[in-house]
């Protein structure tokens, strides 16, 4: 399992629900969890690591000896946002290195399934609350980017550029994973 960068295409497909939590769900996510605390995420989505599948995996405070802060959410949705919105930082394992200014609404109450398939609802503040609309968002394939103001999408323009050079390149040398497959 690695952590796919941008502009892998993987990160721009819609995942599917999960209809059942099988043992290879169950695999993935153990081994989303170990790579997000690996690479320091608070957050890691199913398409960033090119499964197609709604999961995601978060610790709200990315330390693996926090198991109280430890969600694994399976098709994960946001039922209601509130208390308006607020501007902060924020990176994403997809893009290494760049951090910018992304709105997101401060409060969420989000539902999703736990891995024993029982449905559960939390509600988030701050940054908790980022996080939660961050991952959300992979799975529809959309991406920090695209949450950005001009501001931040022009101060972010030269790594963007450099990510697509990397990849190209990597594409070149065949050491990227494949993409995902259309299943019929
Ligand atoms: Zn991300």
């Amino acid at each position: 399992m690695k952590i796919v960068k941008y502009p892998h295409p993987a990160l721009r497909a819609k995942a599917r629900p999960v209809t059942a939590i099988d043992a290879d769900v169950q695999k993935a996510a153990a081994e989303m969890l170990e790579l997000m605390y690996k690479t320091e995420g608070l957050g890691l989505a199913a398409p960033q690591v090119t499964l197609d599948y709604q999961m995601i995996v978060m610790n709200f405070v990315g330390e693996a000896d926090r198991p109280d802060q430890e969600v694994v959410a399976i098709n994960p949705v946001i039922i209601e946002s509130r208390g308006g919105t607020v501007s902060d930082r924020e990176g994403c394992l997809s893009f290494p290195g760049l951090y910018q200014n992304v709105r997101r609404a401060k409060t969420v109450v989000a539902q999703a399934y736990n891995l024993k398939g029982e449905k559960f609802e939390m509600t988030c503040h701050d940054l908790a609350a980022r996080v939660w609309q961050h991952e959300i968002d992979h799975l529809q394939g959309t991406l920090f980017i695209d949450k950005m103001g001009t501001l931040g999408l022009s101060r972010s323009q030269r790594d963007l550029e450099k990510f697509v050079a990397d990849f190209e390149k990597a594409k070149k040398k065949g050491d990227l994973p494949p993409d995902l497959e259309p299943k019929m």
